[in-house]
């Protein structure tokens, strides 16, 4: 017998019809001996719903009547789901966070979980009923409705799986699993059986919206082994979990992620001394940019050039700052260009094998694609390149790593 909490997203729920369903499933698991927690969204559109409501009401509604209006959307599932449960022969209850003393601090709106009581669930599961929890929210030490931030149902199930030591946290969405690479870039782009917390911590910066990136991270920290499913269709889905014993064994790459987010900025002929970085890079820190990609390269003439990527939202913000800088610097020139995208190849089984940087590089010269900058980590190598080329580089680097599907 296990323990498992399973999640289903607002698409699982947005109807009458698919909470049944959803029923019909945990039912299935709870048939098979499982001891079930059950972690659902609101119904599909609900939250945006809700917003739009605060919107047409305040330009400013407060933070904490936003809370008290958003966790509306999770309480109105967890009643229809257990009531659907109750109508197939289950026993069920629902619960919103507060009453399952889910504690958080008291940043209304992005609220982080600080302790569960996992109490009042332990004693229905023993007494063989189904429990189901509303996702999203908790209360603060006041009692103060509070939620974790938009997608946050995925942290309320790996946060209750951790609390409850569940064998798994089953995340049950419209995909059915993590992809090797965008299948809409990528025609061939192949589920994966597994892959580790760090792995999908990586890909999920690729705009992989399957998870809540917050919600592997938590699951990584108390080793909760997630699993992404698909909530119609059957099957094993992608498991995420900590690195396998044996890395060797790990396929070297698994799987190429991208983004168009990033702009780039580049300084050029900045004097060659101490201290240049920080003089560049702390204001933008400053001014609560996040810098990403960073190169530095002496020129020829003996001065540098300083080249790094922010998110093209913050470009014209930094181009402001860094203009300021170059002036008192004397440098020579200052560029910045939003037409950029950045492509990288991850996987764990790069640790142990030599050869991926090339492979990667050969891929892109033989499409003629120019790299501009170049970074690399333990799991992971990444190119920024012109954006236009950037789904072609996808397929090539995803083709010349084999990632895809064997032909029929
Ligand atoms: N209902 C919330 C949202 O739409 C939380 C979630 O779905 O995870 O963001
Ligand atoms: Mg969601």
């Amino acid at each position: 017998m296990s323990l498992y909490v399973q999640k289903y997203g607002g698409t699982s729920v947005g109807s009458v019809e698919r909470i049944q369903g959803v029923a019909a499933k945990v039912a299935a698991a709870h048939k098979e001996g499982h001891q079930i927690v059950v972690v659902v969204s609101a119904m599909s559109g609900e939250t945006n719903r809700l917003v739009g409501l605060a919107d047409a009401i305040s330009e400013q509604p407060t933070p904490r009547e936003m809370d008290v209006l958003l966790s509306t959307g999770e309480q109105v599932t967890i009643a229809l789901l257990s009531m659907a449960l109750q109508q197939i022969g289950l026993e069920a209850r629902s619960y919103t966070g507060g009453q399952v003393c889910i504690e958080t601090d008291s940043a209304h709106t992005k609220a982080r979980i600080e302790s569960i009581d996992d109490r009042k669930i332990r004693a229905d599961l023993d007494a063989g009923r189904v429990v189901v929890v509303a996702g999203f929210q908790g209360v603060d030490a006041q009692g103060n409705i509070t939620t974790l931030g938009r997608g946050g149902s995925d942290t309320t199930a790996v946060a209750l799986a951790a609390a409850l030591k569940a064998d798994e946290c089953q995340i049950y969405t419209d995909v059915d699993g993590v992809y090797t690479t965008d299948p809409r870039v990528v025609e061939g782009a192949r589920r994966m059986e597994r892959i580790t917390f760090e792995e999908m911590l990586e890909m999920a910066s690729l705009g992989s919206k399957v998870l809540q990136i917050r919600a592997v991270e938590f699951a990584g920290k108390y080793a909760v082994p997630l699993r992404v499913l698909h909530s119609i269709e059957p099957g094993p889905g992608t498991l995420i979990s900590l690195e396998e014993e044996n890395e060797m064994e790990a396929p070297v790459v698994s799987g190429i992620a991208f983004n168009r987010d990033e702009a780039k900025v580049f300084i050029r002929g900045v004097p060659d001394m101490p201290g240049i970085a920080t003089s560049i890079l702390a204001p933008i820190s400053e001014a609560n940019i996040e810098v990403d990609v960073i190169v530095q390269n002496v020129a020829s003439d003996g001065s540098t050039d300083f080249t790094f990527t922010v998110n093209r939202s913050d470009l014209v913000k930094t181009k402001a700052i860094v203009d300021q800088i170059a002036a008192e610097l004397n440098a020579a020139e200052v560029i910045t260009d939003d037409k950029i995208a950045k492509v990288s190849v991850v996987g764990v089984g790069m640790r142990s094998h030599a050869g991926v940087a090339s492979t990667m590089f050969k891929a892109l010269a033989k499409e003629n694609i120019n790299i501009q900058l170049i970074t690399t980590s333990e799991i992971k190598i990444s190119v920024v390149i012109e954006e236009r080329y950037l789904e072609l580089a996808v397929r090539a680097i995803h083709s010349a790593f084999e990632l895809g599907n064997a032909p029929a």
